[in-house]
């Protein structure tokens, strides 16, 4: 590697975004002063710190409901993060309307909290249908719209992929649930503040998201939750204090819900350009590893993806091989969700692609801070890592697999 190249780059490289990011310096600021001299609990009435509090949240709350188009900050209801926030979306609704409607449908691609929390519900009796995607990723309307019966509740399908960056037809799939009475989850962790949103057009009924995907503080989400027409009700997870309107007992954090507020409007702020800056750095990527190497695909959708989503196969190549070799560089072969468990990714398996195609993924996730610089020096190492690899590959080891296919197509 020629060490010119690493002058004025800082390293190592963060190209993990859809695992986490950095709180952006301007949110942690307007934190601050909320864990001390503005602290207090939102449900204190008898004093100024409480009420001082209540009026920081529900001003947060307003922000972050005229983010994702709701008419109504009392429609947004505070959690611990997006996987709470689906977790209350999907076991919330299936048991307050078990008596009459005890079936849901989701995807085959859908995040574990959402897969997870309907592997529970199976087991408390309800039913789930999971259906597949097609090669790219992307959920036929018509297959929900078959699927969707007299007792279906809920349909729950994400608005972008944490893995592929598909951006799934929302508002075809929120037409059908509003014809036949059915609500609509979406889990919009990783499209909040990167695409634009907006439940009344799209016709979603409950929308989870979180913070620390888009430059946010960790620990910290929410669940929209219609307020009218439908009125929704949500069984709760917790009980306690009845706060959230009795969705979500527990005090609220008031300095992780102000850095909130203040991280959606700074992407929202700039999100046109922000994306379009992302999706040439993305695409510079991606022209330039077709440049340098031979027998890679990119996985998911070519453009119906996320601006900073880039996943890619290099045949011949273990990913955690590269993974392991490229250490200037943070990257991931699949969903850090579900990095416990060494399994190919469900998600590549779900678009058909055989153990070996998906062992042979990296999955790049590109952020605000990512410069042409960094992109360019990546791109060049990958190239000569891929190389070296592929040629220690063909002293005895397995060939690269010939078709991105499985048998099964
Ligand atoms: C990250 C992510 C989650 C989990 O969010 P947490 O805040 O870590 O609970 C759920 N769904 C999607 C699509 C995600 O990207």
């Amino acid at each position: 590697m020629d060490p010119k190249l690493r002058v004025g780059l800082k390293f190592p490289i963060y190209l993990d975004h859809h695992a986490t990011t950095p709180t952006d310096p301007r949110v942690a600021a307007a934190m601050e002063p909320y864990f001390t001299e503005r602290f207090g609990n939102a449900a204190s009435a008898s004093h100024i710190f409480g009420w001082r509090a209540e009026a920081a949240v529900e001003e947060a709350r307003e922000r972050l409901a005229a983010a994702i188009g709701a008419a109504d900050g009392r429609e947004i209801v505070f959690t611990s993060g997006t996987t709470e926030a689906d977790n209350l979306a999907l076991k919330g609704i299936a048991r307050a309307y078990r008596s009459h409607r005890d079936h849901l449908i989701t995807l085959k691609t859908e995040h574990p909290a959402v897969l997870e929390s309907c592997a529970a519900l199976e087991k408390e009796g309800f039913r789930v249908t999971v259906l597949a995607v097609d090669r790219f990723g992307l959920v036929d309307p018509d297959d929900i719209r078959r699927a969707i019966g007299a007792r279906t509740g809920l349909v729950s399908v994400m608005a972008a992929n944490s893995e592929i960056g598909v951006l799934q037809p929302l508002e075809a799939i929120g037409r059908i649930c509003r014809d036949r009475g059915v609500l609509f989850h979406t889990d919009a962790a990783q499209a909040v503040g990167k695409i634009p949103i907006d439940v009344e057009a799209l016709g979603v009924d409950l929308l989870s998201m979180c913070a620390h995907k888009l430059y946010g503080p960790p620990g910290i989400g929410a669940l929209y939750v219609r307020n009218r027409r439908p009125q929704i009700r949500i069984e709760p997870l917790f009980h306690g204090g009845g706060q959230e309107r009795g969705f979500r007992s527990g005090s609220l954090s008031l300095p992780l819900i102000v850095g909130f507020a203040e991280a959606v409007d700074l992407c929202l702020g700039s999100l046109e350009e922000e994306s379009a800056r992302v999706q040439e750095l993305r695409d510079l990527l991606w022209a330039r590893l077709r440049e340098g190497l031979e027998d890679l695909q990119q996985n998911g959708h070519p453009d119906r993806r996320l601006p900073g989503n880039l996943n890619v196969a290099f045949a011949g190549v273990e990913a955690d091989a590269l993974i392991a070799s490229l250490r200037d560089v943070a990257l991931s072969s699949g969903s850090a969700c579900s990095s416990a468990s060494p399994e190919p990714s469900r998600v590549l398996r779900a678009l058909g692609l055989s153990d070996a195609w998906s062992r042979a993924s990296l999955r790049f996730g590109l952020g605000r801070w990512n410069t042409r610089e960094e992109i360019e020096w990546v791109a060049e190492r990958l190239i000569a890592l891929v190389r070296e690899l592929r040629e220690k590959g063909r002293g005895g080891g397995p060939g690269p697999p010939s078709s991105p296919s499985n048998s099964k197509g």
